[in-house]
């Protein structure tokens, strides 16, 4: 098998799994109890939280664990409308976000909130202008990405933070693409909530983390007992957060090294593509993009057809993006982009990870070519 879809999900590294595995065998211990045994679980999960506060420069108490970046998503969005509501019900965004965030506007939208949903370029990067512009007295919350997960593309998450900041509205990005795989650091980025996943950086899924700047509003979320510093009840997940905290510290250790790597595989792909197959797209930020992304428009071809080839010979792609799988219609991304719809229907996204080889890259190019010829009637 190639595995060629990263973005969705990754394998769980090894020795985060040898992590894992005494937490479940041996110290099974409840964090809140409090004998040593117990003690021992919530000693771990505070050793992880400094571990992921130091990762992106926060402090270990402005670090709340979720069961991941959908809920650290709807954490933010429901939350801070709840806390700000005496401010305003304004909040902005982009066309091209997640499901988890989108869908979550949509929801505080029916409840009587307005939400301004901000255009991107053909690059998909966000009007920096309309963002300007869009500001009101009444908003309470800008929310865009860190990066995109469909076409890869890296917004000026920087010059977003700063205007932010001087236009005292607080600031969220949704993290899950970039912590890990790009150097993120809230301080130098301004920003004040930023939600990552661990199964997007070879930590075990259904467990990620909200960072929350000291001094947000941000209320509570779920009610119960007093974990997370009263702000999320619930019995932590002790092995999913030593995993994920794992993952970290080998992602730290790893990160310019696999950028490397993951970049010259990334630029050899694009280069091939683009030599041997006519009428071709590449979309997304050539400059601002994620190391491990290819995404890749074939004028006149089913893309949906194309996996279904690629699958019956075992390489592993996605039609733009996992969640809109099975869906109908063209991603929101590509129509915000402004992809044309010969091209935006011939679309596959390729996402490589650190286990990727040269020899994989070059098996799945020649099978490319030779299936997009078949496609277009050219066999
Ligand atoms: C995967 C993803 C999410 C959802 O994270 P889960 O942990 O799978 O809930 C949210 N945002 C982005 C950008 C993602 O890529």
């Amino acid at each position: 098998m190639i595995y060629l879809d990263h973005a969705a999900t990754t394998r769980v590294h090894p020795e985060v799994v040898r992590e894992m595995l005494p937490y479940f065998e041996n110290w099974y211990g409840n964090p809140s109890s409090g004998y040593e045994f117990g003690r021992e679980s919530k000693a771990m999960v505070e050793q992880a939280r400094r571990e992921i506060a130091d990762s992106l420069h926060g402090k270990p108490e402005e670090i709340y664990f979720t069961s991941g970046g959908t809920e650290a998503d709807n954490w933010v969005i429901f939350g801070m409308a709840e806390s700000m509501r005496e401010k305003g019900r304004h909040v902005i965004t982009s066309q091209i976000e997640h499901h988890a965030l989108l869908r979550s506007c949509q929801a505080l939208e029916e409840r009587g909130y307005e939400v301004t949903y901000l255009p991107v370029d053909s690059r998909g990067v966000v009007d920096m202008e309309a963002l300007a512009r869009s500001i009101r007295p009444d908003t309470i919350l800008i929310s865009i990405m860190y990066a995109n997960n469909e076409v890869g593309t890296i917004q000026p998450v920087r010059e977003i933070g700063m205007l932010a900041r001087e236009r005292k509205v607080y600031f969220h990005s949704d993290g899950v693409q970039a912590y890990m795989h790009e150097p993120v650091d809230v301080q130098r980025d301004c920003i004040d909530l930023f939600s990552a996943s661990g199964h997007k950086f070879q930590g075990p899924k259904g467990v990620g983390f909200l960072y929350a700047r000291e001094g947000v509003p941000l209320p509570s979320w779920f009610h119960g007992g007093g974990q997370e510093s009263r702000m999320r009840a619930g019995t932590e997940n002790v092995p999913g957060i030593v995993g994920m905290a794992k993952a970290v510290s080998l992602g730290r250790r790893n990160m310019e090294e696999e950028r490397r790597k993951l970049g010259q595989m990334q630029s050899f792909v694009m280069k091939e593509i683009l030599r041997r197959i006519p009428e071709v797209r590449i979309n997304g930020s050539i400059s601002d993009r994620l190391k491990g992304n290819v995404h890749v428009s074939f004028k006149d071809v089913e893309g949906q057809s194309l996996l279904i080839l690629m699958d019956m010979e075992e390489i592993c792609l996605s039609s733009g993006s996992a969640c809109s799988t099975g869906e109908e219609g063209i991603s929101h991304v590509l129509q915000g982009i402004g992809l044309p719809e010969e091209y935006a229907r011939g679309s596959v996204r390729i996402t490589m990870g650190p286990e990727n080889t040269m020899e994989e890259m070059a098996h799945f190019l020649r099978r490319l070519e030779s299936m997009v010829r078949e496609l277009r009637g050219q066999g």
